[in-house]
């Protein structure tokens, strides 16, 4: 990343799993919102071709991505990446942590101690390393947005079953968001949402499903614009869920 001093975006959005699916489609929307959009992910070809879209779509602008070809496994390089952000803007506006993994769909006591670990070590180790890292460079945006992508499986008991590494992953991101939504509260503007895309044709969910038509699933371009209204500095709620199929946001509620 280039260290020498520039002037800065309006507004700076670092999207993890940009190379395709729902973190592609919302570096897009973002990018055609005016946004300077950070492409995570590890597959090069992808991100360049992510690239040249958004250059396409803001040819007025020299420089409107940003691509980060990373491993999220790879802590260090996360933390790296928060001094790059420091140095070159000295601040973040919106983090979208969206890549994740399905990992097997197994019962528990099948699941390979290493498959275990690999699920967490992306779906929720990696999210916490990111707020680790990029916690300043949020509060000193104007509005740090953040938006973590969870899922039915974290909470709904019907699509437990099989499903456990993703399930247990996904409502330990949960309590992630809601943690640091938690902390930023009364000490910030930043203000952090879970998104429940629910079914939405793409890789991964395909993996999960390979028996169903993906024609009649909705596509990641339809959640894109409602994450981009989720960070935008207009938003005001923090430590809720926004659930697409329903349109809705939701508040978490206590055990009954
Ligand atoms: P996808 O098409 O499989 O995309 C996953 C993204 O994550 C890819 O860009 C991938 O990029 C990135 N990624 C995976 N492992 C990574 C790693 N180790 N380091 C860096 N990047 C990594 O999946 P998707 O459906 O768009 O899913 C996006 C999010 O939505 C996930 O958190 C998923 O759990 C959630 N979700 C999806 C659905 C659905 O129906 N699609 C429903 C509920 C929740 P590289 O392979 O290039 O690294």
């Amino acid at each position: 990343m280039n260290s020498a001093p520039e002037a800065a975006p309006a507004r700076i959005a670092l999207v993890t799993g940009a190379s395709r699916g729902i973190g592609r489609a919302a570096a897009l929307a973002l990018a055609q919102a005016g946004v300077h959009v950070v492409a995570l992910a590890r597959t090069q070809g992808a991100l360049e071709a992510l690239d040249d879209e958004i250059r396409a779509l803001r040819p007025e602008v020299e420089t409107p991505a940003t691509l980060v070809p990373c491993d999220l496994t790879d802590l260090p390089a996360l933390d790296r990446l928060g001094e790059a952000l420091h140095r070159r803007w000295g601040r973040l506006d919106i983090l979208i942590g969206n890549a994740g993994v399905l990992g097997p769909l197994s019962p528990l006591h099948h699941v390979e101690p290493k498959q275990w670990e690999a699920v967490f070590a992306i779906n929720v180790t990696a999210n916490w390393r990111l707020i680790r890292a990029l916690d300043p460079l949020l509060r000193a945006s104007r509005a740090g947005r953040v938006a973590f992508i969870t899922s039915g499986a974290a909470s709904r008991a019907e699509l437990l079953a099989y499903w456990g590494p993703y399930a247990v992953s996904k409502a330990a991101l949960d309590a992630l968001a809601r943690t640091y939504a938690a902390e930023t509260l009364n000490t910030s503007a930043i203000k952090v949402m879970l998104v429940n895309p629910g079914p939405l044709r793409t890789r991964m969910r395909a993996t999960a499903m390979p028996g169903e038509d993906p024609l009649t699933l909705r596509v990641p371009e339809e959640l894109a614009p409602k994450l981009v209204a989720l960070t935008a500095p207009e938003w005001q709620e923090t430590g809720k869920l926004y659930d697409f199929p329903s349109d809705r946001v939701m508040s978490f509620s206590a055990p009954a």
